[in-house]
């Protein structure tokens, strides 16, 4: 007997529960008697969920009850050229995706935008936020609190500081309800996504905020963050990175490229990704923000759920006098190139495509310069849909592609 066999022997036996398998054998011994109890509950053949190349002790802290891995074709686009405030240069960029044709499609994008010299991108803020929920008396006891936080930032920042090398407390915004009083902290996390180091840090100020006044804390996240949940506070005030990118294309590249006109690009944009969004009631006002976004974070190991947030996204598409001016602006992109996801395996080495793997010099250049990156793809996936709605060719390239 195997020792995976042995080891889901003990489980059915109601010796061990599933969750306790690593702690009598390796990861991947673990693993293996999971899916041979799994196919055996429920039929499914689960042999290439379990052909993954990478020692599956690895991943202990960013998944309980492995079973294998789920593969995702990963395709690249590039070189793409951005001018940015970290990035620097021509980059190649993993996108991660089972849709056909998007990765064509951001790559027209792309060498539109390597033709017109490049994109011009900048990160404008940088605020990773958590925002705890406290209960106090009334709103008179409310208002006290919030006047006792703006007055005592700085012992704030002392107390979250005290949690971590890299994260700095940006600012505190107190907002009442009644007798609800949520604290919105935002924080410099540098190359981390920052939403462990923010939670560990804002319990820490929180301690402080309910030694010195009358109120209590109810949760650690009082939504107000916002993560992981559509939500216009982060469309307004930014959470993670605000990054904006624009491009100019001369009249001649857009019809060489794109079969269509500038005109039509930017009539295409209004009706479509103002207009139609306003109707809508959508918080992003872009054409598929999101397929680029989510294709770059399972490429590269974010937290896939921040999508929500990450593809908040404002397109615009002007026709000028020489051609057409676009640009896409992400309000909360969520990105790091530590923690979470980033040191596994194919997701480091994704990474290291862009140059960006690891701590950056200074501190949060390579978190920026990954932001950066994705947006100015972002920008190019944006021209792409927009040139093909424009020109009508957006069900044929994916009948062609896609099917
Ligand atoms: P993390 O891995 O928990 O923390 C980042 C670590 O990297 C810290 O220990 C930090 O040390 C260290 N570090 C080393 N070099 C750094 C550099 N150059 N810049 C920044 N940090 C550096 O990751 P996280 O980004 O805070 O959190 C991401 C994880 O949180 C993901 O797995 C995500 O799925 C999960 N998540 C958690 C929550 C939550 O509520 N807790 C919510 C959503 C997602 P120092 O702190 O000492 O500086």
């Amino acid at each position: 007997m195997t020792d995976a066999d042995d080891l889901a022997a003990r489980v059915r036996e109601g010796d061990l529960r599933l969750y306790e398998l690593e702690e009598h054998a390796d990861a991947d011994t673990a693993a293996a008697a999971r899916r041979l109890l799994l196919a055996e509950e429920t039929g499914a053949d689960l042999s290439t969920v379990g052909e993954y190349a990478f020692d599956a002790d690895v991943a202990e802290s960013n998944v309980e009850n492995m079973i294998g891995a789920a593969q995702i074709p990963m395709g690249v686009v590039g070189p793409l050229p951005v001018d940015g405030s970290a990035a620097d240069g021509e980059y190649q960029l993993p996108l991660a995706t089972t849709e056909g044709a998007l990765i064509a499609s951001v790559n027209r994008g792309v060498s539109a935008i390597r033709e017109a010299g490049g994109a011009t991108v900048r990160v404008l803020k940088t605020e990773m936020t958590r925002a705890p929920v406290f209960s106090v008396e009334d709103v008179g006891e409310a208002s006290e609190v919030a006047t006792w936080v703006r007055e005592h930032t700085d012992e704030l920042a002392e107390a979250a500081e005290g949690t971590t090398n890299h994260g700095e407390l940006r600012d505190v915004t107190p907002y009442v309800v009644g007798d609800n009083v949520y604290l919105r902290f935002g924080y410099d996390t540098k190359d981390a996504m920052g939403m462990n180091m923010a939670t560990i840090a804002t319990e820490a100020a929180c301690e402080l905020v309910e030694s010195e006044t009358p109120a209590s804390l109810v949760a650690l996240s009082g939504n107000l963050c916002t993560d992981k949940k559509p939500a216009a506070v982060n469309a307004i005030e930014g959470r993670g990175r605000t990054v904006a990118a624009d491009v100019f294309l001369p009249h001649e590249l857009v019809e060489e490229t794109f079969g269509t006109t500038a005109d039509a690009i930017a009539e295409a944009n209004t009706r479509k990704n103002l207009v139609g969004s306003a109707k809508a009631g959508s918080l992003g006002f872009n054409a598929h923000a999101a397929n680029v976004v989510a294709a770059a974070f399972l490429a590269t190991g974010q937290d896939a759920a921040q999508v929500v947030e990450g593809s908040n996204a404002i397109t615009t598409a002007e026709s000028r006098e020489d051609g057409l001016y676009a640009s896409v602006s992400l309000a909360s992109l969520e990105v790091g190139t530590v923690g979470g996801g980033t040191s596994l395996p194919t997701q480091s080495e994704a990474l290291d495509v862009l140059g960006v793997g690891g701590g950056g010099d200074p501190a949060g250049s390579n978190a920026d310069a990954l932001a950066e990156v994705i947006a100015a793809a972002a920008l190019a996936g944006e021209l792409s849909l927009l040139g093909a709605l424009a020109s009508r060719h957006l069900a044929s390239a994916h009948a062609e592609l896609g099917r």
